[in-house]
């Protein structure tokens, strides 16, 4: 499946800019991004419940623009899970089946078998008032799934239920989608269940994407300062880019440092941050020799705080210049959480050069920023 240019506007609102996306035959693919960043719209518009303003999305080469949603090759599975409340968890299953003259012993295969995947034939002479809500939400799953929809389209569909629950299901629904092979595009703004279900992952903000990649590489290697802090902690680092040397980039740190990683497409003289992840950060007190890794790297900073989480203990160490990095310690060994610097120690921050990476400012900041200088009253934008 393919979306070129789409683009949808709410007045003068643009919702989503000219958005460009490949889906592959049978990948799970997940639109990630906070509230508002037009994920859903976006699904709206694939599945016909929404016409773009510019654009074509394309369903195994054919624009499906003007098809109505039930003439698409698409089924959609809602939050709310839809189910038809005076019919049994059977009858809604077979619903769809029935309404395209189906016969009626392929209709009974067919619901038999998708009710088994999802774990709930013991229960398909029951109403959906008599079932759980992650009950239920198999139960739409089977019924969206029974069709043979080529995508299949969902809108955070683990959103209403807890987390143990949810968790459960986002090991379930990955199976599901490998064993029957389908085209899956995911809603969520939960960066967790997009890491864990996802082949790969459209990180949106502002009605654009900001990077789409594989789980790894979103969250290793973000293409995007808002990539890198919606996904985990926002481990930035301000500089400025002093020289390129070959494929490398020679950044001059805020911090008062100065460091060498990919360039990343980044110039010389251009803004950049250095992203470290907090469990890539060792921290060991001023003055005191780190474990000695190779060719380390490191910047001197103040613990602002010390934080017990159970699995680790979380230190957020402020640098010079002001930027605050969250550093995670795993508890494994008493003595040494114990020894851990506390609040207001001076301490250094190490990496090895593996982990250090250097990221854009988003795009959408970008855009924004430049849209402030352009409609700042000429008063304002003097003083
Ligand atoms: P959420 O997770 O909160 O649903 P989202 O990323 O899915 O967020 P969308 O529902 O796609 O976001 O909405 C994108 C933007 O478009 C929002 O600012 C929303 O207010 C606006 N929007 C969506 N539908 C309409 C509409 N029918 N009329 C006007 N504005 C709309």
């Amino acid at each position: 499946m393919t979306l070129e240019g789409v683009t949808k506007r709410f007045g003068d609102f643009t919702a989503v800019d000219a958005l460009d996306l490949t889906i592959d035959e049978g990948e799970f693919f997940t639109l990630l991004g906070p509230s508002g960043c037009g994920k859903t719209t976006t699904l709206r518009m694939i599945a016909g419940f929404e016409q773009p303003d510019a654009g074509q999305v394309l369903i195994d080469g054919t624009d499906v623009a003007g098809q109505p949603a039930h003439k698409r090759p698409t089924n959609t599975v809602f939050q709310s899970y839809a189910l038809f409340p005076h019919l049994s968890v059977k009858d809604n299953v077979a619903y769809g089946l029935k309404r395209k003259g189906v016969g009626k012993a392929e209709v009974e295969e067919r619901v038999q078998a998708e009710l088994e995947r999802v774990g709930l034939w013991g229960e398909a002479n029951r109403r959906p008032s008599q079932l759980s809500g992650g009950q239920q939400q198999r139960v739409a799953l089977a019924r969206a799934v029974v069709n043979l929809p080529k995508v299949l389209l969902l809108d955070e569909p683990l959103g209403a239920l807890d987390l143990k629950l949810r968790k459960g299901l986002q090991i379930e629904l990955k199976r599901i989608q490998q064993e029957i092979g389908i085209t899956f595009v995911y809603v969520t703004h939960d960066q967790e269940e997009a890491l864990t279900m996802s082949d790969r992952i459209a990180v949106m903000n502002r009605g654009i994407v900001e990077q789409v990649a594989p789980p790894e590489e979103v969250y290793e290697r973000p293409s995007t300062t808002f990539v890198a802090g919606f996904i985990g902690v926002s481990n930035l680092m301000p500089g400025v880019v002093s020289r390129l040397e070959g494929e490398n980039a020679v950044v001059d740190l805020d911090a008062g440092v100065t460091v060498t990683a990919p360039a990343n497409g980044i110039g010389a003289g251009e803004q950049c941050h250095a992203v470290v992840r907090p469990e890539k950060l060792y921290v060991t007190p001023k003055g005191q020799d780190a474990a000695g890794r190779a060719n380390e790297q490191s910047v001197e900073g103040v613990v602002a705080s010390s934080v017990y989480l159970g699995t680790a203990t979380q230190l957020v160490v402020e640098l010079r210049g002001g930027s605050r990095m969250t550093v995670l310690c795993p508890n494994t060994d008493e003595a040494e959480r114990q020894s851990l610097p506390g609040g207001g120690a001076d301490v250094r921050l190490s990496w090895t050069p593996e982990h250090i990476h250097l990221v854009r400012e988003s795009g959408a900041e970008r855009a924004t920023a430049d849209h402030e200088a352009v409609t700042l009253p000429a008063s304002q934008a003097a003083g």
